[in-house]
């Protein structure tokens, strides 16, 4: 069994159509792969409809949260698998923060227009196609433009990494793990400890958030050196929580490969029997 647990689609930051997506999934030899498109479960029909004969879909999303523990908070992503879409207090809080998102993307392209760079917020709005709003976006527009060559480039300092970047809203962590569990869902922290993103968050956290209800741990993923992997590893042992491994896919904006890092079986068993928001899709 082949399992990738994190991907997106263009319903967020991937270039990959939810359909296109799915077909890429089987034509990579997965058996299984969750959609977790950044804030919004707007792919999931689209997936759905179009799922190649024996690949199993597991509906899901990754949450952009924050721990507000230090000042500034730290940002952090929670993945959200098999929840109910329309449980209305988790619909309504991912709804504000894709609006959000939204406006803040509007604010940066106004910083980047008044240094004269002619980024056209429509033709930005018009490849997000619908989905959710993020700086790869305005990376793409920056690239087309022929002021970077590649999107990782337009996420240096110069560009989208400091000098254009805006603070984005998020979901206080405690807040969102608890919404996903009363939407039937069940709560994987996404690279937990990537400190090649950003700052990472203390392992009393990981310890808090067990306690209330976090489900596992993505342990394997590229953003991770072996000895984080074995230190995440080590973590979810001694708190009793699953280890998933993912791509975290998104398509071209990326260089990762569908089905570079995979979640053992059991552990997406587990998953599946615990949640209850909805249920994973066969083609
Ligand atoms: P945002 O949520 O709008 O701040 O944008 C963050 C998203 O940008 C992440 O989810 C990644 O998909 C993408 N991203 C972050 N850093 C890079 C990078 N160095 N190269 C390419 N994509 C990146
Ligand atoms: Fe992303
Ligand atoms: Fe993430
Ligand atoms: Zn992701």
């Amino acid at each position: 069994m082949r399992i990738d647990l994190h991907t997106h689609s263009t319903a967020s930051d991937g270039t990959l159509t939810p359909v296109e997506l799915v077909g890429a999934a089987s034509a990579a030899g997965l058996d299984v792969v969750g959609l977790t498109d950044h804030d919004t479960t707007s792919g999931w029909a689209a997936a759905t409809g179009a799922l190649p004969a024996g690949l199993t879909l597991v509906p899901g999303a990754e949450l952009s949260c924050r721990w507000h523990g230090v000042a500034p908070g730290i940002a952090l992503h929670l993945l959200a698998y098999l929840f109910d879409p329309a449980e209305p207090r988790l619909a309504a809080e991912l709804a504000r923060v894709r609006l959000a998102r939204e406006r803040r993307a509007e604010r940066m392209v106004e910083l980047l227009r008044a240094d004269g760079i002619d980024v056209s917020w429509p033709e930005v709005l018009a490849d997000a196609a619908g989905g959710t709003v993020g700086r790869p976006h305005l990376a793409r527009a920056l690239v087309r433009l022929e002021l970077v060559t590649t999107v990782s480039e337009a996420f240096g300092p110069a560009w989208l990494g400091e000098r254009y970047r805006l603070p984005k809203e998020d979901i206080e962590v405690m807040h969102g793990l608890s919404l996903i569990r009363a939407a039937g869902g069940v709560a994987v922290f996404a690279h937990p400890r990537a400190s090649v993103r950003g700052r990472i968050v203390p392992d009393s956290l990981i310890v808090e958030l067990a306690a209330a209800g976090l489900f596992g741990l993505e342990a394997e993923h590229e953003d991770h050196t072996p000895q984080q992997r074995a230190h995440v590893r080590a973590m979810a042992a001694d708190l009793g929580l699953v280890v998933t491994g993912s791509s975290d896919f998104h398509g071209s904006n990326k260089t990762v490969a569908l089905g570079a890092n995979l979640t053992d079986p059991a552990a997406y068993e587990k998953i599946v029997a615990a949640a209850s928001g909805a249920d994973p899709v066969t083609g």
